[in-house]
């Protein structure tokens, strides 16, 4: 039986969603995604200092997962600085600890419980389940 993912806390969306090498044109070059749960690894364990152990508790995740993102997180950080990557940072499975958003499933429209550990929409079976976010009644 697949054990179930949890969703993972974000504190912070990065301020800046894409890094880019000076003076190349994009499309000639590799662009490497990392998610907004890797941003957040490596916000909380690189920049805050946290140990692992505080940081998967602010996280919500358990320490060998959020050992898991890390790593994939420094990765992906490190091979965009040695072979000149785009690093573009968005999507991932997570929501934000402020609660100023709402999970929504994009199929059907319903409003999903934040608490669920499902990645499943429970009315129609939707796997297209996102975290939008409000600030003074407008989406961002
Ligand atoms: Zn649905």
């Amino acid at each position: 039986m697949p054990r179930k993912k949890r969703w993972r806390r974000v504190h912070r969306e990065p301020p800046v969603s894409v890094f880019k090498p000076a003076g190349i044109p994009a499309k000639s070059l590799q662009e490497i995604l990392l998610t907004v749960d890797e941003f957040e690894a490596i916000r909380l364990a690189d920049f805050e200092g946290l140990s692992q152990r505080d940081a998967s508790a602010v996280m919500n995740i358990s320490q060998p997962t959020f050992n898991r993102i890390l790593a994939s997180a420094r990765n992906k950080v490190g091979r965009a600085l040695v072979q000149g990557c785009v690093l573009r940072i968005e999507g991932g499975r997570y929501l934000l600890a402020d609660g100023t958003g709402v999970l929504v499933c994009q199929d059907c429209g319903e409003t999903l419980d934040p608490d669920t550990d499902s990645d499943t929409c429970p009315y129609c079976g939707s796997k297209r389940i996102r975290w939008f976010r409000w600030k003074n009644g407008v989406e961002q």
